[in-house]
């Protein structure tokens, strides 16, 4: 999941990236098919789920993407009849319930209507199960450059009856209801993408599929939520059992128990896989979703200790099986997570307080805006993240200044700077560094005192 000696991807957030080499053709393909679940991790760059993660019930910043592929193997006719058979056939999944979209063409880049998948969908599908959809949905693309394709999703509606009677399915496709949802996405590759933004078609056709398996567990266990699924309630009910909380009882607790239940397996499987939290890059991205679940814990479960480490030896028990790299490290994992969470704690009872003061000022003179000041000094005195200051504040309806709180930091940084050479006498002291009194948890500069 872990992606290393890559500039362009910290994680791994589709399960096409580790055959790049092979689609771009620098390597010679090893075999002209695969099966395989794929760890996803979707916190940065161009997927970011991790806003929704807890508010919703079917995005996760981990999962696994189930995927079969073609390097210039088979092509479309398989892929479809293949998904079609495996979903209806062995799954035994509705029919009535499934609706597929197509790509609608873009005469920008010269590529038509697929007529070749619609085609090939009727054979299984009434008409008005088969949805055009545009180049934001249909038409795949790995980046600026590169193999690319148009793209043909299953769509499946888990709404009762008289719902469906009352909206169409065919109505709620790609609207974000979290009932009828996108449960496999067959890539077509057909295409390079150019520099100069043209398409060439590429030396032979591709297929990359991607079926996310939490959402798939959810609708084989006849369920409406992936957290239902035994994929989280194992430890759902742990944290339920350790909060003294029932799980379904009140919204904002159920939000937090899926945000915590989603982030330990995204903290675990990432630390299994050779990233520790830290201050900078892929290390920060996990730090910030470790916090983000700490927070949620904090606030609306009334953890005020660490708890999220006691959460990591159940699901060592339930996926270390499959994922043995996992169960290996188990003590370097709970032993991470542990400290991540006993310093962060302790900036989070001072910065909650400090913000709550602060957000009831801004509403008291009937603003909506925390300023550029008040965010910078939580950060920089009290080392409480902007980004966790942004999200509090949002939930309460609270902007902050980001662009003021911008300018604060580049003109503190311009103090260090200046400040960084002072003369004393005939010695120059370049920096002084003295035993700090701060409690927060990383912040650089507090450590490093400037004279
Ligand atoms: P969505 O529109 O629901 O955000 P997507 O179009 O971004 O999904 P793809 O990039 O097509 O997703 O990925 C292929 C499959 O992976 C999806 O059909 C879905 O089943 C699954 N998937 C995508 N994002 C997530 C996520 N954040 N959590 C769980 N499963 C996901
Ligand atoms: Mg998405
Ligand atoms: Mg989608
Ligand atoms: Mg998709």
């Amino acid at each position: 999941m872990v992606v290393k000696n890559d500039p362009t991807l910290m994680f791994t957030n589709a399960g096409m990236n580790q055959f790049k080499d092979i689609f771009l053709g620098n390597i010679p393909r090893p075999y002209p098919r695969a099966a395989d679940t794929q760890k996803c991790l979707r916190v940065s760059g161009k997927h970011n789920d991790l806003e929704e993660v807890g508010h919703d019930t079917y995005h996760h910043t981990m999962f696994e993407m189930l995927g079969n592929w073609s390097f210039g193997d088979y092509f479309k006719k398989e892929a479809i009849g293949w998904a079609w058979e495996l979903l209806t056939g062995v799954y035994g999944l509705d029919k009535s319930r499934m609706y597929a979209t197509v790509f609608e063409g873009s005469p920008e880049d010269g590529v038509p209507f697929d007529q070749e998948a619609y085609d090939i969908w009727l054979q299984y599908l009434p008409a008005d199960h088969i949805i055009r959809g545009n180049k934001h949905d249909n038409f795949w693309e790995m980046g600026d450059v590169g193999p690319c394709g148009p793209c043909s999703e299953i769509h499946y509606d888990l709404r009762d009856e008289s719902e469906i009677a009352a909206v169409p399915g065919r109505e709620m496709v790609n609207q974000g209801s979290p009932l009828v949802i996108e449960i496999w996405n067959l890539v077509f590759m057909q295409f390079n993408r150019k520099a100069n933004g043209s398409l060439e078609p590429l030396a032979a056709n591709c297929i990359d599929t991607g079926m996310g398996f939490e959402r798939l567990c959810m609708i084989l266990q006849g369920k409406k939520s992936n957290y239902d699924t035994d994929v989280f309630q194992p430890t759902i009910q742990r944290i339920a059992a350790m909060s003294g909380k029932t799980y379904g009882a009140d919204e904002k607790c159920d939000v937090a128990m899926r945000v915590v239940a989603d982030h330990l397996r995204a903290i675990s499987f990432s630390i299994a896989d050779g990233q520790l939290p830290s201050n900078v890059k892929a290390g920060y991205v996990i730090r910030r979703i470790l916090r983000r679940a700490v927070r949620y814990g904090y606030t609306y479960l009334g953890f005020n200790e660490p708890f999220i480490c006691r959460l990591v030896a159940g699901l060592v028990d339930q996926m270390g099986g499959q994922f043995p790299e996992l169960k290996a490290q188990q003590t370097l994992i709970e032993k991470v997570i542990e400290e991540e969470e006993s310093s962060f704690l302790r900036t989070l009872a001072t910065g909650i307080n400090l913000l709550d003061g602060v957000m009831a000022e801004v509403r008291k003179s009937g603003g909506e805006r925390i300023s550029g000041k008040d965010a910078f000094l939580l950060y920089d005195t009290y080392g409480f993240p902007i980004d966790l200051t942004e999200l509090i504040a949002r939930e309460q309806g609270i902007e902050v200044d980001l662009e003021a709180f911008e300018k604060e930091l580049q003109a503190q940084k311009e103090r260090s700077r200046n400040a960084a050479a002072v003369d004393t006498d005939d010695w120059k002291e370049l920096i002084h560094i003295k035993q700090s009194e701060f409690i927060g948890y990383d912040t650089l500069s507090a450590e490093v005192k400037i004279a």
